[in-house]
């Protein structure tokens, strides 16, 4: 491809909306173009690299017995009601009416689609297992589109279904798909990690994400120094404490409190350490009001709190609703005497008694609380997002925390889907079953985000070879003398005669705007040619990732060439 007759409109500066490094880069080098927020062009470079992530992804996916199809964009609302998903998908899903009023939405996701694709007309256990794949444009609403390509509101994914007979089934379905991911993000030399998605449920994991290292990611990974054990910090579970407290402590006595609501004031107030406060946490799940107890230097987790109720929704109580529940201001909420709702403590709190808790009175706290004594019904739960330094759930080291981007989610879906839609299938009995399934997903186009997040220095991209629009450029440095364009044409044959994608610069331009934008660009192998270099018989050449600049002989090059190239995949670990 020649340069000159392509759209690769490079730019020295970034727009002042791109915040990451992906970003950036994405829109300098010419690859991608900004539409509205959250909604982009790819340009011929960019569509390169996006259809060579897509041809890892199909190519493992089919090796690993999945079928492609391609479903539509536009899905009908009664299907989502079916599902129950019309009312609680929230505003992510953009609705919209046809000319008769019906509604519809862009499919954020086709759970619904593909199991009405299949119901009625899969209904043998001969049928089964299956695994059906689309790689398709979605569209989510997402409340702050940010970071390019990393969470726009349309973007492209794969995603794949699986239908089984039984649990076992399943399992044995998502762990080929477990495999086939760890193929595609090394393929694509990305630095990945799979990481527990859901901790909570005994008896295995049932979802993963995939989450590619990098500063800018948006999840944080919490992970185990001593073994393999990772998990986002949404879910990763906490341990409840070795031993509980048995010991009590003297009686309950109130001491007023003027002013201090926060947690940081209160302990200045009565000059106690956080360890030694109970945060009481007021919500609304599902519409109920709930108190939710961890000591008061945590964090609550709100997924786990949503697991726990088994909720839909789950939202910190307006300072109305708490007013009304502790008749007090918000800060002075407390678990003795609290009888607004069901109470659900932290499992650290089982260590310890001599609590500082609110009085659901203003003003007011109480000291020398003992939970097992002075609030008569509670539960406790693992409430509380994991701290670095706590025990690893699995061995017990200490756990650590990293960033992410989830590139990839495998997940164990169950019944949910067949049931609502009444996807079943005969067994050899001829007894009816319900489809066992689970659902695939990776963003294509975030992996192009993330490969660039990976890789990349002060002078642009440095593309790894598997997700690079070419496979090398081609400089030439003096395109208007006839015997330099002679050398650069013939050398553009010969490597693509080696099956090789080239794409020649032949620009009128300065070398210096030309060296500037093979860095920008970034692909991994740089061959220049030259007249002073053709006159001592050899061309330059330069290994993108480590800067490393050679001289390769015109006579013999191809041979010299292929040595090259060698080192500079092996530089990739390839
Ligand atoms: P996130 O937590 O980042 O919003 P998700 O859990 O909503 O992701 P899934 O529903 O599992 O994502 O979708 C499958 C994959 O699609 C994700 O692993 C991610 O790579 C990609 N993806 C999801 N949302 C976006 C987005 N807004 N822009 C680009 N890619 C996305
Ligand atoms: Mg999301």
């Amino acid at each position: 491809m020649r340069w000159s007759q392509w759209y690769i409109p490079t730019l020295k500066e970034a727009p002042g909306d791109a915040e990451v490094i992906s970003h950036k880069l994405l829109i300098r080098a010419g690859m991608i173009r900004k539409l509205t927020s959250g909604i982009y062009t790819w340009l011929p470079l960019g569509l390169r690299t996006l259809n060579k992530a897509a041809n890892i992804v199909r190519e493992e996916m089919d090796r690993a017995g999945a079928q492609e199809i391609l479903m539509p964009t536009v899905q009908p609302a009664d299907l989502w009601r079916e599902s129950g998903r019309w009312e609680h998908y929230g505003k992510e899903l953009l609705r919209f009416k046809d000319r008769h009023e019906r509604d519809y939405c862009l499919g954020p996701t086709h759970e619904e689609v593909v199991t009405d694709l299949i119901r009625g007309e899969v209904r043998s256990y001969r049928q089964l297992p299956m695994n059906l794949y689309q790689i398709q444009t979605k569209f989510r609403d997402e409340i702050r589109p940010r970071f390019g390509l990393m969470r726009g509101r349309e973007f492209l994914m794969k995603d794949a279904y699986s239908f089984d007979r039984d649990d076992a089934g399943a399992d044995i379905s998502y762990k080929k798909m477990f495999e086939a991911y760890k193929k595609i993000f090394s393929r694509m030399a990305l630095q990945f990690r799979p990481v527990e998605a859901d901790s909570g449920s005994i008896g295995g994991n049932f979802s993963h994400e995939f989450m590619v290292l990098a500063e800018t990611g948006e999840d944080t990974i919490a992970y185990c120094t001593g073994c393999d054990w990772s998990a986002n910090i949404e879910r990763a579970a906490v341990l409840p404490p070795a031993k509980a407290c048995e010991e009590t402590c003297s009686a309950i006595e109130e001491v007023t409190t003027p002013d201090q609501h926060t947690i940081e004031e209160v302990c200045g107030f009565l000059k106690v350490p956080a360890q030694k406060l109970i945060k009481t946490l007021l919500y609304v799940v599902d519409g109920k009001p709930v108190a939710a107890l961890v000591r008061g230097d945590r964090e609550l987790n709100e997924i786990k709190l949503k697991n726990y109720f088994k909720a839909d929704e789950v939202v910190l109580a307006s300072p109305e609703q708490v007013t009304q529940w502790t008749n007090a201001p918000v800060g002075f909420a407390g678990p003795v005497g609290f009888t607004a709702g069901p109470i659900v403590a932290d499992h650290e709190l089982m260590a310890d008694t001599d609590w500082i808790a609110g009085a659901n009175k203003a003003d007011t706290h109480i000291l020398h609380v003992d939970l097992k004594r002075d609030v008569p019904a509670f539960a406790y739960a693992d409430l509380r997002s994991i701290a670095e330094g706590d025990v690893c759930p699995r061995c017990g080291k200490p756990v650590a925390f990293a960033k992410g981007i989830e590139v990839g989610h495998v997940f164990k879906l169950g019944t949910k889907y067949s049931t609502a839609l009444n996807a079943i299938y005969l067994d050899e009995n001829g007894k009816e079953q319900t489809i066992i399934m689970g659902c695939y997903g990776i963003g294509v186009s975030r992996v192009v985000a993330a490969c660039i997040e990976q890789n990349n220095d002060g002078d642009g991209i440095a593309f790894p070879p598997p997700l690079a629009p070419f496979d090398l450029e081609l400089l030439n440095l003096d395109p208007k003398n006839a015997d330099t364009a002679a050398k650069a044409d013939e050398l553009y044959d010969l490597l693509t005669g080696m099956g090789l994608d080239v794409l020649l610069d032949d620009r009128e331009e300065r070398p210096g705007v030309k060296f500037k934008d093979a860095d920008l660009v970034g692909l991994p192998m740089q061959v220049v040619v030259g007249g002073k270099g053709l006159a001592r018989g050899i061309v330059e050449v330069k290994n993108r990732k480590t800067g490393e600049k050679g001289e390769l002989p015109v006579e013999g090059f191809a041979e010299a060439f292929a040595a090259w190239r060698k080192s500079v995949l092996a530089c990739w670990g390839m």
